[in-house]
């Protein structure tokens, strides 16, 4: 009899439920969950080809030691001995963990409590940094913690939905089908779309934006300014439950119309649209991305936008506030379990004193790190020059990902010890491993991811592990018993990890933190075998909580008020006359990350088959360069060959190149070779949006 197994969409960050049916004969079908609340049964192409991905081919299916086949003790021995040995002889520091949005909230967890209760660092970071770090930071600026205001919902009831720096028909397409059918629906409903690039989202814009990369601060400024001179500035709202408006509005303000059109690149009546729009549309949402993240202004972009928000009171209710929206299936998962270098379990901070004494105390942990650890780019500069002696890479490719791309290969490379978990034989980082473990994949691991809307759900498990393969947090917990700390990592199930997690979330917790999910913290297994689809809160001796946070006025600052932030920062400029060409980065329709999987269906792979650069025809006129030309785009850190796609939607001046293809693909088609490692200053997240190349014909 065919199986049908319940389980969610291992991509982007809308989270969608997925049906997996298993045949009699091995084959599998996919499906969208009906019952889903994130889907309601759409899936987009990725989804849908999910059954096309996940044969064995090129799997990593055992344990290898210098290259050669090893069996799991030898493996994880020489794993937890290396790394003890490098903390007995430098310190805790001198170890670190380089996680991934991919893994699921229980193997996030068990890496987390390895890393900052046991080993006594904090030096686990993930590739959530490149994702989303802004968003948090930007959260936690000012709301005092990094919460999400809205749901899915809110998208469906706007009636203006601004969307900035997200490409949502490609990278969210679930979310982009539902605003498409509410507009469909309810026709007065606008959108507006901000972005240097025309992209396909713009397909139902009422409004495109086209500004200049990294305009879109100056943008949100000038639209607080002009919001503050209007009937809508909702001075209770602000006297009440917020505090900086006279400062934010001072740095705003400050802006003439003129520095507006200068900063934006845009007209002065586009500019005006925008704000008039804005101010007379109450049930307003603005939806950011990756394009307001990865920016060495990004926390003060999300703050930008916010503090919009604040100005009108247009937060916590009904089809209203500002939305980010997550790029990988668990990104949100890794927040909640304090998966960056600079955050707690639960939550919690690692800079406040009691925070840690209360983690500290839960987990009986004998070594608490006390202060916070290196970031993505932090971390490889510190492999790069020898503070790091012991590497632990799980779940992410990052030759391929980090900027400066080239500079990380040759750190991996030279790091004395180097362990890599993945479900992939042979990627540009598995080349650097000393030992490589095998992962389960999509579809044979069990656990949880939380989506944008803060749903947490379930992966399930329709297929048995292959070879060897292990879970990650098994890997993980194996390595702390032979590191001495057995009791702590007695880890039966996925279902008892996430039981501790809950457990946590509601230890001490006192109704102040509002990421509780308390209710959960004795759940067995056929608990978890069964558990369906919620969002969080859901405190212990409750059912599900209100679902839109600050519908009450209340923030998580000390003081109970939400902080605008006062933020001036010139737009950077980063082209010069060697390099007079803005890079931008980012993904296709139907591709996910470095290909390891959706490279593996023909049918997603024949929508944009190899790696390109988008290029103005007037700008390729000038350069010589023809439409499917072989370009060679070069920056001061390296350069890329890839196919010319000229294209009027791309703007004069810059480029785009997608992220996917690396050198497994493609000699030389790393974009991410040519990204500087800029970082935003607060979030510490890369500003792989806005590069400097320069072009030629191959
Ligand atoms: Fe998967 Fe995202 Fe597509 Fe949904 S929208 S099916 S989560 S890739």
């Amino acid at each position: 009899m065919p199986t049908e197994t319940r389980t969610t969409c291992p991509y982007c960050g809308v989270g969608c439920g997925v049906i997996a049916t298993a045949a009699d004969d091995g084959k599998v079908s996919i499906k969208g969950d009906p019952d889903h609340p994130a889907n309601f049964g759409r899936l987009c192409s990725k989804g849908t080809a999910l059954a096309e991905t996940i044969d064995l081919d090129g799997r990593l299916m055992t344990p290898e030691i210098a290259g050669r086949p090893a069996g799991w003790d030898a493996a994880l021995d020489l794993v937890a001995e290396k790394f003890s040995q490098a903390i007995a002889e430098h310190g805790p520091d001198s170890v670190a963990f380089y996680v991934s949005g991919q893994l699921l909230t229980e193997d996030y967890y068990v890496a987390n409590k390895l890393m900052k209760g046991f080993i006594g660092s904090a030096n686990i970071d993930t590739n959530s940094r490149l994702c989303m770090a802004s968003s948090v930071a930007g959260h936690r600026r000012g709301f005092g913690a990094d919460t999400v205001p809205g749901t899915y919902e809110d998208l469906e009831l706007a009636d203006l939905i601004v969307l900035t720096g997200s490409n949502l028909a490609w990278c969210h397409p679930v979310l982009y089908q539902r605003i498409a059918a509410a507009r469909a629906r309810r026709p007065t409903m606008k959108i507006v779309v901000i972005d240097p690039r025309r992209t396909m989202t713009c397909d139902i814009a009422d409004l495109h934006l086209a500004v200049r990369p990294d305009g879109d601060m100056a943008l949100f400024n000038g639209l607080l300014a002009h919001l503050a001179r209007s009937p809508v500035l909702d001075q209770n709202y602000i006297g009440a439950h917020t505090n900086g408006f006279v400062e934010a509005f001072a740095a705003a303000s400050s802006l003439s119309m003129a520095d507006l059109i200068e900063a934006t690149g845009l007209p002065a009546m586009q500019i005006r649209e925008f704000f008039a729009l804005f101010e007379r549309t109450e049930k307003t949402v603005t939806c950011y991305s990756q394009g307001v993240n990865q920016s060495s202004i990004g926390t003060d972009k999300v703050n930008a936008i916010i503090n919009c928000h604040l100005a009108t009171g247009r937060i916590g209710r009904p089809g209203m506030g500002p939305f980010s929206l997550t790029g990988q299936p668990n990104a949100m998962g890794g927040r909640e379990v304090g998966g960056l270098a600079n955050m707690l379990a639960a939550h919690m901070e690692i800079e406040n004193p009691d925070h840690r004494d209360r983690v500290r105390r839960f987990w009986n942990a004998p070594t608490m790190a006390e202060r916070p650890g290196l970031k993505a780019v932090e971390m490889f500069q510190a492999v790069a020059d020898g503070r790091i002696k012991a590497l632990w890479i799980m779940s992410t490719n990052p030759v391929v990902s980090m900027p400066d791309a080239d500079a990380v290969k040759a750190a991996i490379a030279a790091c004395p010890f180097v362990v890599v978990s993945d479900i992939v034989r042979d990627t540009d980082t598995t080349k650097l491993a000393h030992v490589l473990l095998p992962a389960t994949g999509w579809g044979e691991k069990d656990g949880t991811v939380t989506n944008s809307e803060r749903r947490i759900s379930r992966q399930r498990a329709f297929l048995p592990p292959p070879g060897d393969a292990r879970p990650d947090w098994w890997q993980l917990a194996e390595v702390g018993r032979r590191m001495g700390f057995a009791e702590a990592f007695a880890f039966a199930s996925p279902a008892a990890i996430f039981a501790e997690h809950a457990a946590l979330s509601g230890f001490e917790n006192d109704g102040v933190r509002d990421f509780d999910i308390g209710a959960y913290g004795d759940i067995d297994d056929p608990g978890f075998a069964t558990l369906k689809p919620f969002q969080w809160p859901q405190p212990a001796g409750t059912g599900p909580q209100e679902t839109r946070f600050f519908a009450d006025g209340r923030f998580y600052h000390v003081d109970g008020k939400a902080r605008f932030v006062a933020v001036d920062a010139d737009v950077p400029v980063r082209t010069s006359a060697d390099f007079p060409l803005a890079l931008n980065t980012g993904r296709v329709r139907d591709h996910w990350h470095s290909l390891t999987r959706t490279g593996k269906s023909a049918r997603l792979s024949s929508h944009l088959a190899e790696p390109f650069v988008e290029i103005h025809p007037d700008d390729a006129a000038n350069l010589g360069i023809s439409d499917a030309d072989l370009v060679r785009i070069e920056s001061p850190h390296g350069h890329i060959i890839v196919r010319a796609l000229l294209t009027a939607r791309q703007a004069r001046g810059g480029v785009f190149v997608p992220m996917h293809w690396t050198d497994e693909f493609s000699a030389r088609a790393r974009v991410d070779t040519l990204l500087p490692s800029i970082t935003d200053p607060v979030s510490g997240q890369p500003a792989s949006k806005h590069g400097a190349v320069a072009a030629r014909r191959f």
